[in-house]
């Protein structure tokens, strides 16, 4: 099975061929490519085909630098794929066209071979709205896809997953800072396997000093340059992206090594340009520690993270009280060997590792490619199930002799789905001050404590006010008379309406990123009358299968009548009350009783 990675930048193509252990077999590049003179695209890629010609190819890997918010995970290109990479070419002019020339290229010479993009901004599509969310007007931010999407995400995720091999712990237990420093810069907050933050925004212009782009710049500078007539939106572009950062700061080069010569021989603007491209990326650390709450490793990467060691030295100065301690000669004497992977540079007992990391988007897009080519399914968030409960009860041992007769045990009319629990045969009768509701279904086994779960609807007709509580906390709930054939109960309390929750096992609640206890809202979309349900408790246990419970009147409030189907998403509410979209799942319904 071998695997062809194309990478199309603004004006190089990169490829290789991985075969199915991600050997290289074959690899190249071709730069200096423009639209108007000289080489184009397009002769890049003939040449390229002509030169695999004796190859063997399996599948395609295709890097795509933007795939917008629509893509969170390596995809299979079909006709769809391809008109979300064109839309969301206006927002990567010099990047998404030409990997479209490229897809569409191989799709031609190969019709028959699989061909998967992988996205720069599919690592980050989970980031926290808190970070992702930019503090202008909301309603311009959403006319306007203004959000921070980040790119470098293979890298970032590559070398986020080498660090973790070394650490020897899994990834999503480490929280790392992931510097990718190349003439493109960009860090990344990596929490838990999940990036919580990155430097690049909206457009890859944000963060870091850069070869040629300056970074965070006040806005209010541009609008400045504009205003004085200077500058007009061609020319500012060519500012801030072309003729900043090393290059504008040093005067010298947008090449590091260029400068570290010069400011070696006293040059103050070369000195100026080595600090602040240091301290920038020494700000964004400290910054990402803040917002993981800790750090356990600091990765670099790119071609000044892996080449430079007097930049990787400035970048850690006064990170000490991080728990950071370079070992000085590991740093300066650091060569990523050539079939190694990284290397490391801190004290053997700094709190925090320090690792640098040869980065290969190459072959992370090649392993990407071939899972999913091979038909591995892409780590999806699991699927959650809804299930509608209808008002029931759970009763106790003797409520229920008392209702049923002494020695009565209850009959299974239908397992439930979560383990041991069944809907009963029992139907018992609500009695409440205004109206009685028959017919209530009794689920077993039974319990130590009487619970009675109704709707708000049912709430009126009974003529009786519940409070929502979550299952088991009945102590001070409201109180209801209960009729069997055989006798009546009247409950002190017990009356409850459910409070809508989520059962789920471990793993999934690692998968969502959520734990016991945590309160989540799980919005409910594509149907006639979609809705987000705040104040959803989540609840672990191994024994729980994942489905979601609510009761009557919120399925109806968002229209998910019997049989319905329509898209579920789970946000999770962040610590400070932003809502964090996890992923999508397909709503079905389930009928808990009757
Ligand atoms: P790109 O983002 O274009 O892939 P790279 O990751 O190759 O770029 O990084 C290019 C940068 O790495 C350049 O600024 C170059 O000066 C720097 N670099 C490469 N080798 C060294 C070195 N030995 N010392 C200092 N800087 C280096």
């Amino acid at each position: 099975m071998n695997t062809l990675v194309i990478n199309c930048g603004s004006s190089s193509v990169k490829y290789a061929l991985f075969d199915a252990n991600e050997l290289v077999l074959h690899k190249g590049k071709r730069e200096r490519l423009s639209s108007d003179e000289g080489k184009s695209h397009q002769d890049a890629l003939n040449e390229l085909f002509n030169e695999l010609d004796s190859f063997d190819i399996h599948a395609i890997g295709h890097r795509v630098v933007h795939g917008g918010d629509a893509f969170r995970a390596p995809t299979p290109i079909d006709d769809t794929v391809i008109s979300a990479i064109e839309q969301w070419s206006a927002a990567a002019p010099m990047h998404n066209p030409y990997a479209l020339m490229a897809i569409r290229d191989t799709q031609k010479r190969f019709p028959s071979l699989p061909n998967v993009a992988v996205f720069d901004t599919a690592f980050h599509a989970r980031m926290p709205r808190r970070a992702s969310t930019y503090a202008i007007d909301h309603d311009v931010a959403t006319r306007h896809n203004i959000r921070r999407f980040g790119f470098h995400g293979i890298s970032h995720e590559y070398a986020a997953g080498v660090a973790a091999n070394f650490l020897k712990r899994p990834l999503d237990t480490l929280r790392l800072v992931t510097l990718h420093l190349g003439n493109g810069a960009s860090a990344c907050a990596v929490e838990y396997g999940r990036s919580a933050e990155t430097s690049m925004g909206n457009t890859p212009l944000e963060g870091l000093v850069m070869g040629t782009r300056s970074g965070d710049v006040d806005a209010g500078v541009l609008m400045g340059l504009l205003q004085s007539g200077e500058y007009d939106v061609t020319s500012l572009n060519k500012l801030l992206n072309h003729n900043s950062g090393l290059k504008g700061l040093s005067g010298i080069s947008n090449d590091l090594r260029d400068i570290e010569q010069a400011a070696a021989d006293g040059n103050d603007r070369a000195q100026m340009a080595i600090n602040v491209f240091a301290h920038r990326a020494r700000k964004y650390v400290g910054a990402y520690a803040a917002a993981m709450g800790g750090i356990d490793a600091i990765v670099f990467t790119g071609g000044i993270g892996e080449n430079s060691a007097s930049m990787r030295e400035r970048i850690l100065q006064r990170l000490e009280f991080l728990g950071v301690q370079l070992d000085l000669d590991r740093n300066r004497s650091s060569k990523i060997a050539n079939d190694e992977e990284y290397a490391v540079i801190s004290e053997p007992h700094s709190r925090v590792d320090v690792i640098v990391v040869k980065t290969n988007e190459e072959r992370m897009i090649a392993r990407e490619t071939l899972r999913i080519s091979a038909g591995e399914k892409i780590a999806e968030v699991p699927r959650i199930p809804i299930a509608v409960s209808a008002r029931h009860c759970h009763l106790t041992k003797e409520t229920f002799e008392a209702l049923f007769g002494a020695g009565a045990e209850p009959t299974m009319d239908k397992p439930l789905l979560q383990p041991r629990q069944f809907a009963c045969k029992e139907r018992v009768n609500l009695i409440g001050p205004r109206n009685r509701i028959d017919n209530v279904r009794v689920l077993g086994p039974l319990r130590s404590v009487d619970q009675v779960e109704v709707a708000r609807t049912d709430e009126f007709r009974l003529g009786v006010d519940a409070p929502v509580r979550d299952s088991g906390k009945v102590a001070g709930s409201a109180p209801i008379t209960l009729e069997g054939p055989q006798g009546s109960v009247k409950l002190k309390e017990g009356l409850i309406c459910a409070r809508r929750h989520i059962h789920m096992q471990p793993e999934d609640a690692r998968q969502f990123g959520v734990k016991d206890k945590d309160e989540v809202s799980v919005s409910v979309l594509g149907g006639e009358r979609s809705l987000i349900f705040g104040d959803v408790l989540v609840r672990v246990k191994d024994s729980y299968l994942l489905e979601m419970h609510i009761d009557t009147d919120e399925a109806n409030a968002a229209e998910l009548g019997r049989g319905a189907s329509g898209g579920l998403s789970i946000d999770d509410i962040d610590d400070d009350g932003g809502v964090k979209q996890l992923g999508e799942a397909a709503y079905h319904q389930r009928e808990k009783s009757t």
